[in-house]
């Protein structure tokens, strides 16, 4: 099927799984309607419902939003004003080709999770990544990918430096003032997470060198997904001690 239609066989995987209505592939996120006016110019008028990636969240042709919580035609928001949300969505277009999904996935976990602490931090509780809905998604999403993309960027350096935690996440943390252009006092996020990975790093090594050079494939292939299942893991964790403290600091 995959040779016939051209996809590889893992979208035609995902694609089957939904449409056989797999629970745990009917992820609401990802079922939403192609462009109204792609669909229009092709003479259909009635939504056509798809399972689409999480990074194909822009028609650029038509410049409307497509991505998550886009659930209807009328949720494509018009984008003409907003060059920096079609910005993102190139950006994030080009991370999904790059990058493992559970990679990407982890940085945009990890991207929220610095927003969040900074907005609540900084006392800007209207900061759109503490809001809920579609408009508030959309505002946030340029801000969550540039600190996505950064923290990628950065991650083989910062795995392999020399140089002290703190003065890494000093570094990061002025590349993602750069890229968003809003500067952050506090740092402690970004010292968390250079921590974080190299102490992956680290652990990653020693349990590659105890493998046999002919095991080796198999060693990188459990190794990453460790990594990125403890990644999860440590985003879970974050996200649960971010509750915490905005509950001892009164914050809903
Ligand atoms: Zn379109």
């Amino acid at each position: 099927m995959a040779a016939v239609s051209g996809q590889s066989e893992q979208v035609i995987r995902a694609r089957l799984r939904g449409l056989a209505g797999e629970p745990g592939a009917l992820k609401q996120n990802m079922r939403r309607p192609l462009c109204r006016r792609c669909m229009a110019g092709k003479g259909i008028r009635e939504p056509v419902y798809c399972y689409l990636p999480a990074h194909r969240t822009v028609c650029h042709r038509h410049r409307r939003w497509i991505g998550p919580l886009a659930h209807t035609l009328d949720n494509q928001l018009d984008l003409r004003d907003c060059p920096q949300v079609l910005r993102a969505a190139r950006i994030h277009w080009r991370l999904a080709n790059r990058y493992a999904e559970l990679d990407l996935r982890a940085a945009l976990g990890d991207a929220r999770h610095m927003l969040i602490y900074w907005a609540h931090a900084e006392q800007r509780e209207a900061a759109a990544i503490l809001q809920a809905g579609l408009h508030a998604h959309v505002s946030a999403y340029p801000e969550v990918i540039s600190i996505a993309a950064t923290l990628l960027t950065a991650r083989p350096q910062i795995e392999h430096a020399d140089g002290s935690t703190l003065s890494a996440s000093a570094l990061l943390i002025v590349r993602i003032g750069e890229r968003t252009t809003t500067h952050h006092n506090d740092d402690t996020p970004v010292e968390q997470w250079v921590q974080h990975h190299r102490l992956e790093s680290l652990s990653d090594h020693r349990r590659q060198s105890d493998e046999s050079p002919v095991s080796s494939t198999n060693a990188r292939t459990r190794s990453a997904i460790s990594r990125s299942r403890r990644i999860r893991i440590s985003s879970v964790a974050e996200r649960e001690e971010s509750r915490r403290d905005q509950r001892r600091h009164g914050c809903s």
